[in-house]
Parts: C-alpha cells; structure tokens; sequence
C-alpha cells in the first residue's frame, strides 16, 4: 500500500511528488509515468519561457502562480544548478489598434504588480533595431529555460528523498473505496491511500477512470514552431510577443529566443486531430471520434470557425505565417524558416464550448485530479505543486 500516487511525470506530476515527499517524508509514494521518462509531452514540447504573468486576470489562480513560478523555477535553477536566462520579454505594437490594446495590458500588469516600461518606437529601435513597432512595453522579469530538464531534476530530487518512479506504466483504471484508491497500470495493480493525477492532455480521462462525469473535454491544439537558422540567432535579446487580440489571447507568434541559443518562431494554435500527435498527419480515430462528438468542442468550433481556418491556413502555407512574425520583424524571408517540433496544448473546454482560462482542479475524497493547466502552468509548476500539497493535506487529516 502506497501512501501517495501521482499519475503523470509532466512538470505538474514532478513538482507535486517533490513537495509531497518533502512535506511527507516518510511516507511510500510511487509516480506512474506511460512513457518511457520524463516530461515527454507538454513539458518537453513547449517555449520554455519563464512567464512573468503579463496577461492574466488579476486574482486568478493563473496571476498568482504565475507571478510566484518565475521566482520559484529561477530560484530551484539557482539551487540545483540549471541553467536560464532572465532575458525579459518586449510586447511590440505594431499599428493604433494594438497601441489600444497594450494601454490594456499595461493597466493588467499594473494591477499584476509587474515590473514593466513602456516604450516609445524609438525606445523600442533602441533596445531591437530588428524589431519594428510603434511602441512597445518591456517586462525585465521574463526568462528562458529547458523544462524538461527542470522536471528531470525534480525526479532527481524526489527519488533522492526515497520516491518510486515506474515509467512505462500506463493508469488504466481507477477505483476510489472508502479508505484506498485502487490504481491498475500495465505494470500492475496499486493500492495508495490519496491519488494525484497531473495527466496533462488526457486529464478528462483520468477523471472519468474514477467513474466522474467531467464537466469539460480536452481539446488538443497543435503549437508549431520554425527554427532560424543560427546566423540569427542575434536577431533580437529579448522575447518579442506581439499585442494579442483580447478574444483570442492564446493567438500570436512570438521570437523565442531558446535557452540554448537558438531562435524560434511560433507557437501557433492549430486544432489537433491525435492528443498526443506532434505531426500534421497524426490521426487518432478515437480522439477524432471523441471531439466529433462533444457538444463542447463543436461550440469552440462554431464560434471561433474563422480564427481556426486562419491558424489551418498559415500551417499549412508558410507564407501566411511569415506575414504574422514579419510584421514586427521585417528582414526575415521564407528560408530564415526551418522545421521545428510543434508540441500539443491541453485546453479545457466547458460543456457549453467555453475554452477554459483559468487553472482547474477537481477533486474527490480521496484525489486531487489537474484538470486544465495550459500555458504559463510550467512557469507555475511550483506554486502549483505547494496548492496540491495543501489539497492532499486537508484529505489527510479529514
Ligand atoms: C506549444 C506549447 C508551448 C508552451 N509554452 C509554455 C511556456 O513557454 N511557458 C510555460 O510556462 N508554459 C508553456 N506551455 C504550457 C506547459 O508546457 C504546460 O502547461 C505544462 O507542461 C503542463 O505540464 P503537465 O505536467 O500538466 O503536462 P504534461 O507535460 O503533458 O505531462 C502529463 C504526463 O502525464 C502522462 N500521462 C497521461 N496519462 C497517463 C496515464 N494514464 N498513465 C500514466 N501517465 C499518464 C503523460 O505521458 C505525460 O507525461 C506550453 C505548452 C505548449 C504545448
């Protein structure tokens, strides 16, 4: 019998078993991870940006963790030796509307308490001659990391304080009793006392493997990126993100400077038609079966149709998406865009076809299940972890 369960060796699933065991130290607890190691989906396709929580509604769980992550992750680097950067991020305005809207988002990070500067277009010159805009603001606090290798050594961490990891061991079925949770896995049967799930882009099955009903669907979005080549890569020195469309804040290629040197382009927001499928032609008729079905994801569909044949349209026709990052930054051409891994987004969609923002939990008496933890949940992976801790404590001592 097991103490503590954590389904998923994402970022989320780390962190969490890391602060669990060093809140329970003695305790038996075991992460169950289906793949063959570490952060093999959202955590290790993603920017790699350490957010500094420009965008969020201030008091949402996404402004709070936000803000405390980019502390948190720069101070666990700090402490366990992985490299980042804090290179600081630049919001670029391009024409008067999105002069309108960064007025917007400058009261956001105002109210967010974020360190920020705006910038006139000869400021903005200044700091980018690459870059081209009509003003802009500077947020110093943003950085850059490698994800995966973060949550590589937060396993470190938790196995060194006495935790059981099993990759290859896929959660099949759950069954909550009275005093235990029983888990099957292709690597056998568990018994544990509390459950923790931080199963990413298969959250909503999780949740139904403990018999509930969840009031949302994982809707996979395909991010794709292209890598300049390396003679670019002092293109810019900071992040640079354009002015988002406030009903599409997810929306925008931004020049992501990596933290191993190199430049990329992107993400976009395709839908995806395989949860876990990193290529155009990835297909899974279940998934496809699953979304077809759901009255949720065919609102999502209906309402945002023209947004969504836009995002088709530019990742199929590198044109369409060099003209999205060629308008704050005009010397790159069509070769200066090279393949790159696109990673998948788990976005939560509410049953009448609300794309969810916030972070969501759903728990039992026994589980505490990450329902939608989206883009910045690895900048927030620590603040997150300590909010699960708490959670599995109440359970504990209830
Ligand atoms: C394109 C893109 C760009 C992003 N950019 C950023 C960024 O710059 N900064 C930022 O802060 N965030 C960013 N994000 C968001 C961030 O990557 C995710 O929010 C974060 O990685 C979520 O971590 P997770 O542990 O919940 O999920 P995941 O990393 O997806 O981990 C879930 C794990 O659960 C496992 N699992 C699922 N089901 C089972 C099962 N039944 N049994 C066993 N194991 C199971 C999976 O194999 C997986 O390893 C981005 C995301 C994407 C896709």
């Amino acid at each position: 019998m097991y103490d503590f369960i954590i389904i998923g060796g994402g970022i989320l699933g780390m962190s969490t078993a890391m602060q669990l065991i060093e809140a329970y130290p003695d305790r038996r607890m075991l992460v169950l991870e289906k793949e063959g190691g570490p952060a093999h989906h959202q955590t290790g396709h993603n920017s790699g940006v350490i957010h500094a929580g420009v965008y969020y509604a201030p008091g949402s769980l996404k402004a709070r963790f936000c803000l405390a992550g980019n502390r948190a992750t720069k101070a666990f680097c700090d402490t366990h030796d992985v490299a980042y950067e804090t290179c600081g991020k630049l919001l670029v305005a391009t024409n008067d509307v999105e002069m309108t809207r960064m007025q917007s988002i400058w009261e956001r990070t105002g109210a967010n308490g974020l360190e920020r500067e705006w910038l006139s277009a000869e400021a903005l010159r200044e700091r980018e001659p690459d870059i081209t805009g009509v003003g802009g603001i500077f947020v110093p606090s943003s950085g850059i990391v490698d994800y995966a290798e973060v949550t590589a050594r937060m396993a470190d961490v938790f196995r060194h304080a006495g935790g059981e990891i099993r990759y290859d061991a896929e959660v099949t079925a759950l069954e909550e009793r009275r005093d235990e949770v029983v888990v099957t896995s292709s690597q056998g049967t568990f018994t544990t006392r509390h459950l923790v799930s931080c199963s990413g882009l298969m959250a909503d099955r999780t949740v139904r493997m403990l018999g509930l009903t969840p009031a949302f669907t994982i809707c996979p979005f395909r991010g794709e990126y292209y890598l300049l080549p390396p003679q670019h890569n002092t293109i810019v020195n900071h992040l640079i993100y354009p002015i988002p469309d406030p009903g599409m804040p997810f929306l925008g290629v931004h020049l992501t400077r990596m933290i191993d040197g190199t430049v990329t382009v992107g993400p976009n927001a395709v839908l995806a038609f395989k949860r876990e499928g990193y290529r155009k032609r990835d297909i899974s008729l279940r998934d496809l079966l699953a979304m077809g079905t759901n009255p949720g994801i065919r609102r999502v569909l209906r309402s945002h149709w023209r947004a969504g044949l836009h995002e088709m349209k530019n990742s199929l026709f590198k044109g369409g998406y060099l003209e999205e990052v060629r308008k704050y930054c005009p010397s790159l051409t069509a070769d200066d865009l090279t393949p790159y891994p696109a990673g998948v987004r788990a976005q939560a969609v509410s049953r009448d076809g609300e794309l969810i923002d916030d972070f969501l939990f759903v728990n039992t008496a026994r589980t505490v299940n990450v329902c939608n933890a989206p883009s910045p949940a690895a900048t927030s992976a620590i603040p997150i972890g300590a909010h699960i801790v708490e959670k599995v404590r109440a359970q504990v001592d209830a």
